[in-house]
């Protein structure tokens, strides 16, 4: 298999799938480049060995080809001041007037083509697309980790006109490099905290999970269906009374496997789902009648933190309480910093799913930890166990 580390560059036009679907205000100014900024180590390599990237994303959601608001225009001058280099935009992203001017391409110079979704076959994966795209370039890299579980023509289906050429980007290289460190050689005990508000979202990823980790943290709103499965109390809390066979399945099958499971012994409860309601500490499976847990108690958190200072690797998905209402933020701010103080202690952590990364960013716990995915989707399939197309296409 081709590295970007090894391929050589030179004179070639190297495709590059990039996720540069990034947010724009009223004015079509973007309001957080992040992910432009993340493919940048990718293009600029392909550029300083001598080759001329092209470079291909889809950007919103157009309904029916062509519409100006998802036009790549209202990227392309950020993507060139970013590289201190004009990138020129193509009218589109397949045809002969692209083909040929990626054709013109002179080493170290890069182009933008248009917005991939103007073209139904795109998201449908269709061949003949993939094979126009293709037309464009000589090797092929995909570095779109958000879109790695989607089989559309760039992500995947392209990779069938490459078979000599196709290599992963930067981004997605140390997306893969932190989960192996997670999932395949952890440094134990390997423990992984899953909150978040429904059992019936994480459940695959649980019990793939249980054939992994050393322990089990289970916090948030999903805990309380495990709670009434143990026979607890939870009063109004979230509960999904369809799963809770499942959940007594999960506790049985750690307990076989001898993942060790913790979950709140105690927790904040309110009388309302606002952050002016009343609270109480009470015992997890007491809950009194009209009040619901939203978020760990003292002496759970004592729990969470002893188990996340033991642990040699950490997977973070999904806060343990209702983070964004600062009465019940307490639980996972304790464990994001329970977090980083074990990344100092030199454990290794991994922060991945939408709501534990806009957690650690809120409490400003960013820099401590070892490496934040913001994959979404992709991530959680990963985490499911699932083969995801844009990574088995450059693997396969
Ligand atoms: P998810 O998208 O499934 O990871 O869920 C994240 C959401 O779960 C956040 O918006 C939290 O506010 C919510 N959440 C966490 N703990 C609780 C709880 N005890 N009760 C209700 N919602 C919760």
């Amino acid at each position: 298999m081709q590295t970007i580390h090894s391929y050589d560059f030179k004179g070639k036009k190297a495709l590059i799938r990039v996720d540069f679907n990034v947010p724009l205000d009223e004015n079509f100014v973007i309001t957080d480049d992040t992910r432009i900024r993340a493919a940048l180590p990718t293009i600029q390599k392909v550029m300083e060995a001598g080759g001329s990237p092209v470079i291909m994303s889809h950007f919103g959601r157009p309904k029916a080809g062509p519409e100006d608001k998802y036009s790549m225009k209202h990227l392309v001058g950020h993507l060139s001041k970013l590289l201190g280099k004009e990138v020129k935009l193509a009218p589109d992203c397949i045809g002969e007037e692209v083909k040929a001017m990626c054709k013109a391409m002179k080493p170290g110079e890069a182009i933008l083509l248009e917005n991939l979704r103007f073209h139904k076959g795109e998201e449908k994966g269709d061949v003949e697309f993939a094979g126009k795209l293709a037309e464009n370039g000589d090797c092929w890299i995909n570095d779109a980790f958000g879109t790695a579980h989607r089989a559309h023509a760039s992500t995947a289906v392209i990779a069938q006109f490459f078979p000599d050429d196709k290599m992963f980007g930067y981004l997605i290289e140390s997306e893969l490099d932190s989960l192996d460190r997670v999932l395949t050689n952890p440094k134990r005990p390997l423990t992984a905290i899953m909150g978040g508000a429904k059992v019936s979202t994480k459940i695959t990823i649980i019990e793939n999970l249980l054939g992994k980790v050393d322990n089990l943290i289970l916090g948030g709103g999903m805990t309380f269906t495990f709670i009434k499965a143990n026979g607890g109390k939870i009063g109004n809390s979230l509960c999904e009374d369809d799963f809770l066979e499942t959940a007594l399945r999960v506790l049985k099958v750690a307990k076989e496997k001898g993942v060790s499971i913790y979950m709140a012994t105690d927790v904040v409860a309110a009388d309302a789902f606002t952050n002016d309601a009343h609270t109480q500490i009470c015992q997890a499976g007491e809950i009194p009648e009209g009040w619901m847990g939203l978020d760990a108690g003292p002496e759970s958190i004592a729990l969470f933190k002893e188990v996340i200072g033991n642990s040699g690797s950490i997977l973070w998905n999904g806060p343990v309480g209702v983070f964004e209402m600062e009465k019940f933020a307490a639980g996972s701010k304790a464990v994001g910093q329970a977090i980083v103080d074990a990344t100092a202690n030199g454990a290794f952590s991994l922060i991945g799913g939408g709501d534990s990364v806009a957690c650690v960013n809120q409490f400003g716990f960013a820099d401590g930890v070892s490496y934040i995915s913001t994959a979404g989707g992709a991530l959680l399939e990963y985490l499911e166990g699932q083969q995801l197309p844009g990574i088995a296409a450059v693997r396969g």
